[in-house]
């Protein structure tokens, strides 16, 4: 094995030939591969280690990109860490460049329900993409997804797909204002619908105001549209409804929160934007990016009874690949072109090997997927709340399913208005010994972490196990 080899970064290759070039990814691959090797078997011959893989990556990344990601979280601010760069992830595991394994807790933020590289899901995107990999046309995988989506949640009369959760409810938004005629959309403080102008606003306080934006480069005049209530404040949504119900297109809501962590919402909470959104005339969106397929194949709503006009999905439907999806009443998505007047498009839109990806993911949730799924979820929550009192620390566990938050610090979060309250060094510290122990969770106090089909009760067992040790560490 050669010292140049083993040298991953700064390798040096002269001309500008494409075949110089090739050659050069070549030398690249196979020197990361190299030194992989080398760092695991511990040869004497490897270079220096000091610094891991991942720190180093970092670097180069930092170079490259702003943060040295291509989404926040990723950076691990909140812990005061650099992330680690992921090699590999294959059912409940995830193993970073360094060659350490973990069970991971974050499962591609929700979307690798079936765990990470399902063989099944696999096979299906290796015969997709055989097959070419995307066409600018109408495919039969299109057809296949939409109609498992649709047998699953029978609100959706009519859907279009796209390709990221974001894109989904930007134009759900844009169909209610043309249905409506009316500019106005009331959301929830904590919520998170994606990154579009008009979304990125949630208020400071929870008090009844109009939204002001979160990201600097949105002008004040599109979130003035955009009003924000408390979450589970039924009254306050009231009252913007008394106020705004004639200008009101819409009430955009993660029908069970979990950007704030997870918070479900109370009883009758959301029966009353029902009957607020249909009395007023606007319409009721029920954003379920991370709920759609994770709480039950119909989704939050299937779940707790109440049905949308709109839903968004993402996440799960794509299987790990891009996907989102917004549909619901057909005389709604009738708006959209080429039917309709609201434009709305997408190159990479129902792309053939992101369809297959999903249509073989739901394929994999039957019904003894989700029964599966409660009692891994049930088990942990019962595990961490046992860890919590014997620790004598302050917190709250809450979840729905499969998915879960700790919150420490706090005794109850209902709203966003609790939960920012959470202690976050505490949950830093939790976070470290976790990742010690062997453990990746999302790398904030306020995401909920996720179970898949691929966790067993050992994993579970062995996860409280390690929640107890750090949250008794003095
Ligand atoms: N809505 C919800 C509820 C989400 O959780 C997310 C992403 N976490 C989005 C929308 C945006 O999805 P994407 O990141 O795919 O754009």
């Amino acid at each position: 094995m050669g010292s140049a080899l083993c040298r991953p970064f700064g390798l040096r290759t002269q001309g500008q030939t494409w075949r110089a070039r090739r050659t050069r990814r070549a030398l690249t691959a196979r020197a990361l591969e190299c030194y992989l090797i080398a760092l695991r078997s511990r040869d004497a011959r490897a270079p220096d280690v000091t610094a891991t893989l991942s720190s180093k990556l970092y670097d180069q990344a930092a170079r490259l990109f702003p943060g040295g990601v291509n989404s926040p979280v990723r950076a691990w601010r909140n812990v005061e860490a650099t992330p680690l760069f992921i090699a590999r992830a294959r059912g409940a595991t995830i193993t970073d460049v360094d060659g350490r394994t973990y069970c991971d807790l974050v499962g591609s933020w929700g979307a690798a329900i079936a765990g990470h590289a399902h063989p099944r899901v696999v096979a299906a995107v290796q015969a997709a993409a055989a097959a070419g990999l995307g066409y600018g046309a109408p495919c039969p995988a299109e057809v296949e997804l939409g109609r498992a989506v649709a047998a699953a949640v029978p609100s959706l009369e009519r859907m279009r797909m796209v390709s990221s959760g974001t894109e989904a409810v930007m134009s759900a938004v844009r169909v209610a204002r043309a249905f409506t005629n009316r500019p106005r959309i009331l959301k929830f403080a904590g919520c998170y619908h994606g990154h579009s102008d008009g979304l990125l606003a949630r208020a400071g306080s929870g008090a009844l105001t109009f939204g002001v934006p979160d990201s600097a480069g949105i002008p004040e005049a599109i979130t003035s549209f955009t009003l924000v209530a408390s979450y589970n404040a039924a009254a306050e949504a009231e009252a913007f409804v008394d106020a705004h119900g004639d200008s009101l297109a819409a009430v955009v809501i993660e029908p069970i929160a979990a950007n704030m962590g997870v918070v479900p919402p109370e009883p009758g909470f959301l029966d009353r934007l029902r009957a607020l959104t249909m009395a007023c005339g606007a319409l009721l969106v029920f954003d379920e990016v991370i709920t759609g397929f994770r709480v039950a194949p119909g989704g939050a709503q299937e779940l707790l009874g109440v049905t949308p006009d709109l839903t968004c999905l993402g996440k799960i439907i794509g299987g790990g690949l891009p996907v989102g999806c917004f549909g619901g009443r057909a005389d709604v998505m009738a708006m959209l072109a080429p039917d309709g007047p609201v434009y709305q498009a997408g190159t990479l839109s129902g792309n053939p090997v992101a369809m297959a990806a999903g249509r073989e993911t739901l394929a994999l949730l039957d019904g003894r997927a989700y029964a599966r799924l409660e009692a891994l979820g049930a088990r942990a929550e019962e595990g961490l709340v046992a860890a919590l009192a014997d620790s004598g620390r302050r917190g709250v566990v809450r979840r729905v399913g499969s998915m879960l938050t700790l919150f420490l610090g706090i005794d109850r979060a209902r709203s966003y208005a609790d939960v920012e309250g959470v202690d976050r060094a505490a949950f830093r510290r939790f976070f470290h010994g976790m990742l010690a122990r062997g453990f990746y969770l999302p790398p904030s106090p306020f995401e909920a972490s996720f179970l898949s089909l691929a966790h067993t009760e050992a994993d579970v067992d062995a996860y409280v196990a390690a929640a107890r040790a750090v949250l008794t560490e003095p």
